[in-house]
């Protein structure tokens, strides 16, 4: 699986080139990050023999339509625990629980505290026939798949730069990269935390985050951040999601503006996908009478 590197955009002023690494067309719905994360997992779970996929997720987790639609697709029944019993009779008007439902998957609402606590006392007697994969996704065989997203023509780039959830993605790519080359995660959350979660999945230090475009934390998204969405569709006809990947490319571009690359830099943006929750933040932002996402 080799995602296409589309070039973007050329600041003539300080000579940087920007490039996207369309992993987002990997599938129509299910992200590319997440397909990648699944890839070995799945394999571990057939070679254990196991029938069922269990794993956990919000309301419009990209994580859970990727393990619904790679189930069906692969032969295992799915699990999946959702935060939130209010959504128990919502399904229909969340496009994600309904793409879930639809690949197959059963859903289990359950409360905060215990999505919290990951509890899965319900299905201890069928314990030995499933296959657990944390929130997210990630895990050592998750960050395995993502050391596959870089390939040998990437070592032109000088800067690599992704949207950070639960740090499996960058874990992969900061595993891959070459010695010259620097990762620069964006947090789609607040908090630093993270760096010390990273720290535990990798070894090469080349690597920072950037904490300044979170946009008030997970989920939350701005008017000012739904505009760029737009103007960046309209200019160069590439759906950006909400959650994740419009905050990393609006971070990416501020900085070019704040002249934090040096001149000639290269820079390869990953497109980690996502487009899937588009639906549901439309959903969102219309009820509270905001602007909403073009696509
Ligand atoms: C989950 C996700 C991420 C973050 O990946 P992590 O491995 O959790 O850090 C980035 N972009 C998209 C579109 C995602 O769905």
């Amino acid at each position: 699986m080799i995602a296409e590197n589309q070039f973007f955009f050329k600041d003539a002023i300080r000579n940087i080139e920007v490039t996207i690494k369309r992993e987002d067309l990997i599938h129509p719905f299910v992200c590319g990050n997440k397909f990648r994360k699944l890839k070995y997992n799945l394999l571990a779970a057939k070679a254990e023999n196991k029938k069922t996929i269990l794993t956990f997720g919000g309301a419009f987790s990209n994580h859970i339509a990727a393990v619904a639609y790679a189930g069906k697709a692969n032969g295992f029944k799915t699990i999946g625990i959702i935060r939130g019993e209010e959504l128990f009779d919502k399904v229909s008007d969340n496009p994600t629980l309904q793409w879930a439902r639809d690949c197959g998957m059963q859903l289990e609402f359950v409360t905060r505290s215990d999505y919290q606590s990951k509890n899965i006392t319900a299905f201890e007697d069928q314990l030995s026939d499933i296959y657990i994969i944390p929130e997210g996704g990630t895990n050592a065989l998750a960050i395995k798949g993502c050391e596959e997203i870089l390939t040998k023509s990437d070592a032109q780039f000088d800067y690599i730069c992704c949207s950070i959830g639960t740090g499996g993605t960058i874990s992969g790519l900061i595993n891959s990269v070459l010695p010259h080359q620097k990762i620069l995660g964006f947090p789609a959350l607040k908090g630093y935390f993270l760096r010390d979660e990273i720290r535990n999945f990798v070894e090469n230090s080349n690597w920072d985050l950037i904490n300044d475009y979170h946009f008030g934390g997970y989920g939350k998204v701005t008017s000012d951040l739904v505009l760029f969405m737009n103007g960046f569709f309209g200019r160069n006809q590439i759906l950006l999601d909400p959650i994740y990947t419009a905050k990393m490319v609006f971070g990416v571009m501020d900085l070019i503006q704040k002249d934090y690359f040096p001149e000639h830099s290269k820079i390869l943006m990953i497109h980690t996908g996502g487009i899937q929750g588009i639906k549901g933040m439309n959903i969102k932002l219309q009820n509270k009478q905001l602007p909403l996402i073009d696509v």
